[in-house]
């Protein structure tokens, strides 16, 4: 948002946009970090707490194309400690109409490196580990284990079933999101908490589902970045702990009528990933 939006709820200009600066509190982060992220500081939601935890928190991002590029850039932006960035394309011309992380002349360089490339040029303060490799369930168990939240930026149905069935094994948080054509859909599976539903409760693994590819069926390049700023800011609520996740809603956006739509879901008690049968096994 620009900073010239100045009006409050009620249309009541504010004294003055140099905001007061908050009183010096104690903080781990230093002077440059503190200038850095002072705009989400001075957001009372927000403040230097959320920071501070979102500063020492580690994100996996699963795929870095249409979705995991704003999602990456936007997670590095705010200062998340470290990304590990998992992909093992390498970017394409056909990529950059939508994949904004990746640039002409880094046509194909692996799109995890060119990840590292962009993200380091925004904010150094920020550790990027790239993984140039398609990893199976096994493989993705070590890194799910060592991150605090998974970022599922994949176009695949397999790999989505493979994070999720990782990600209720060890608990740990997944924002889903997924674009095609003129339509995005967004969730949140908080898997830390044991009642919360996975993603094979909404979506059950079956074989004889369609699968859409962009490379087949086009996309809308503003989608995957609709969804993937979404998938930024649904991260970055969880990090900090403040607002209302997404957890148990389906967000749907379809760009050609500008229309949202929310679906509520529950856990599936027969899920079998994370239905009670399978938990007492873990
Ligand atoms: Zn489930």
């Amino acid at each position: 948002m620009s900073e010239s939006f100045r009006h409050d709820n009620a249309g009541n200009a504010p004294e003055s946009c140099a905001v007061q600066v908050a009183q010096p509190v104690e903080s781990h982060l230093d002077d440059q970090q503190l200038m850095r992220y002072a705009r989400h500081i001075l957001l009372d939601e927000f403040g230097i707490e959320a920071q501070e935890r979102i500063s020492r928190s580690h994100v996996l991002i699963v795929g870095a194309g249409g979705l995991g590029s704003p999602a990456a850039f936007y997670l590095a932006a705010a200062g998340v400690g470290q990304l590990t960035i998992v992909d093992d394309d390498v970017v394409e011309l056909s990529n950059l109409q939508r994949q904004i992380l990746h640039t002409t002349d880094r046509v194909g360089v692996h799109k995890a490196d060119s990840a590292k490339h962009a993200l380091g040029a925004l904010n150094p303060l920020v550790q990027v580990q790239p993984i140039t490799e398609r990893l199976d369930e096994a493989a993705l168990h070590p890194l799910v284990a060592q991150a605090d939240l998974v970022l599922d930026c994949t176009d695949n149905f397999a790999t989505r079933h493979a994070i999720n069935r990782v990600c209720v094994a060890l608990r740990k948080p997944i924002v889903s999101g997924a674009g095609i054509k003129f339509s995005g859909q967004i969730s949140v599976y908080d898997l830390r908490d044991a009642e919360a539903p996975c993603y094979n409760c909404l979506f059950p693994e079956a074989d004889e589902v369609e699968e859409l590819r962009c490379a087949t069926t086009g996309v809308f390049a503003p989608v995957v970045g609709v969804i993937g700023c979404m998938q930024a800011a649904e991260a970055l609520k969880l990090l900090g702990q403040f607002g209302e996740a997404l957890t148990g809603r389906l967000l749907s956006y379809d760009a050609l009528t500008a229309n949202w739509h929310t679906v509520r879901f529950r856990a599936d008690p027969a899920c079998a990933v994370c239905g009670a049968q399978n938990l007492s096994k873990k």
